[in-house]
């Protein structure tokens, strides 16, 4: 059982602002626009600092500053399972 499922009901445990501190890797979406197009890819890197809700995220040698928000730690199960799957509302949620 991963901290991201609750060990009551089973259930996904969204993830919180303390999720996001120093040395945990996060996914987060980087947007590249060109006169013609936008593109959007994901990366992983790995948290550097945390501010007030920001973070700076280390990806190869550069520095990437995203809301909490816009991250999404890289040991939680992916955006998608959270949009598909059964969230946890447990009162107090329990995970291991
Ligand atoms: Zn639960």
């Amino acid at each position: 059982m991963s901290k991201y499922h609750c060990v009551i009901c089973g259930n996904l445990i969204k993830p919180t602002d303390s999720d996001f501190f120093v040395g945990e890797n996060v996914v987060f979406a980087v947007v590249k626009e060109t006169t013609k197009s936008t593109k959007i890819s994901t990366k992983t890197g790995r948290i550097e600092w945390v501010k007030e809700g920001y973070a700076g995220v280390r990806s190869g040698k550069k520095i990437f500053t995203r809301a909490f928000n816009k991250l999404h730690p890289a040991d939680a199960p992916s955006p998608l399972t959270y949009i598909l799957g059964k969230l946890c509302e447990c009162e107090v949620p329990n995970h291991g």
